[in-house]
């Protein structure tokens, strides 16, 4: 049973076998450090042992998760299981890569209570595959969607990425096609950024490749949106996709209303009542950190009501289910209604917003300009 309110714990894995070029999430390629960091994140949880209210999502992420063996996820989750106390059904995802899952890794992995995959398959077109660097193959991407299946695995996400340099409408369309064939529960689908400081960023600031211009970004997101639409997916927020709100991110969903989240390992960021704090993004720091009894806590930071509610703002308008204005008023002390009366009917009559039940709701032509949405 999904409880909105109850909180939810992120861990993240900071290693990955090979840098992909376009990433700018931290992870590191030596593994050297690895016995150390699981040992790390054990003391971790246990200096957060008894602060959070029992959680209904776990979500291992990263970098890499899928690179541990399986007695070591097994181990972090015996781990989590002795510090925290998770309420009953709780959602338990790994993400993993598809070059390293096969039917007795999977099997493991299901058999220790991980009731969640997503699959970084990104592309079926092995040409765009090795633009993005990827380690596995196109067929490693479909394979492991299939195997999984046969593992026992009934909640199975996967990550595509579109507007590659070289990848035509009809391609991407294509791809999608080949994918949904799979028939998977849970669909991410994110537009490929160029992140600065990246050897992706590196090669664009060169003029290497182009990217697709607005237009052509918009018919992208239009014409994924209208296939997934016709094959029963919710597009429950701008590049999150569901074969019903049962199968959308419950992890995710706390992400964009202000639940309360712990995150655990380098760089992971944490949220409460109104503070958020993140750790240091170096595995050097946070084991010297955790290696002295600390908590590995780079920063934190208060957020004022005002930052809060615009917060909530950008980050509802991203999702179909948009704002509940009564839920809104109450907890921001913020009448939208009254307050931007002008600029939201101006945004219904342009066909970005609609206003019904109570809530604020974008579009799908104002999902595609959710972010210009929350400068309402
Ligand atoms: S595998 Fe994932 S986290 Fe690792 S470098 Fe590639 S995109 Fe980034």
């Amino acid at each position: 049973m999904m409880n909105m309110n109850a909180p939810g714990l992120y861990i993240h894995i900071p290693f990955c076998l090979r840098k992909c070029p376009y990433c700018d999430f931290y992870s590191v390629t030596t593994l050297t450090r690895l016995t150390a960091f699981l040992e790390a994140l054990g003391a971790e949880m246990a200096l957060y042992c008894g602060e959070f209210a029992p959680f209904d999502t776990v979500y291992i992420g990263g970098g890499t998760p899928s690179l541990l063996a399986p007695q070591q996820l097994a181990t972090i989750l015996d781990r989590v299981r002795e510090n925290f106390p998770l309420l009953p059904d709780t959602e338990i995802t790994l993400e993993t890569n598809p070059a390293d899952l096969d039917h007795a890794s999977l099997t493991a992995i299901r058999g220790m209570g991980v009731n969640r995959l997503t699959i970084g398959c990104q592309s079926f077109d092995q040409a765009l595959l090795t633009f993005l660097g990827r380690r596995h193959s196109a067929t490693q991407a479909g394979d492991a969607i299939a195997t999984a299946r046969c593992a026992g695995f009934t909640n199975i996400g996967v990550d595509l990425i579109y507007g590659i340099p070289g990848q035509g409408i009809a391609q991407w369309l294509d791809a999608l096609r080949r994918c949904l064939a799979y028939q998977p529960e849970h669909l991410s689908c994110y537009q490929l950024t160029v992140e600065e400081g990246t050897p992706l960023g590196n090669s664009y600031r060169h003029k290497a490749f182009s990217l697709p211009n607005e237009d052509l970004a918009l018919e992208f997101f239009m014409q994924t949106a209208e296939l997934l639409k016709g094959a029963g997916y919710v597009h429950y927020e701008v590049s999150n996709f569901a074969r019903g709100m049962a199968f959308a991110s419950r992890h995710n969903q706390k992400y964009w209303d202000h639940t309360p989240y712990l995150g655990l390992g380098p760089g992971a960021h944490s949220f409460a009542t109104n503070r958020r704090w993140w750790n240091y993004r170096s595995v050097d720091r946070y084991l010297a950190a955790l290696g002295a009894g600390e908590r590995p806590v780079a920063a934190t930071e208060s957020l004022t009501n005002e930052q809060l509610q615009l917060e909530a703002l950008y980050l509802g308008m991203r999702t179909k289910q948009g704002i509940h204005l009564q839920d809104y008023a109450l907890r921001y002390h913020v009448d939208l209604l009254a307050q931007k009366k002008d600029r939201l009917s101006a945004l219904q009559k342009e066909g970005l917003i609609t206003i019904e039940d109570g809530r604020l709701h974008p579009t799908r032509a104002g999902l595609a300009v959710a972010d210009s949405l929350a400068l309402l």
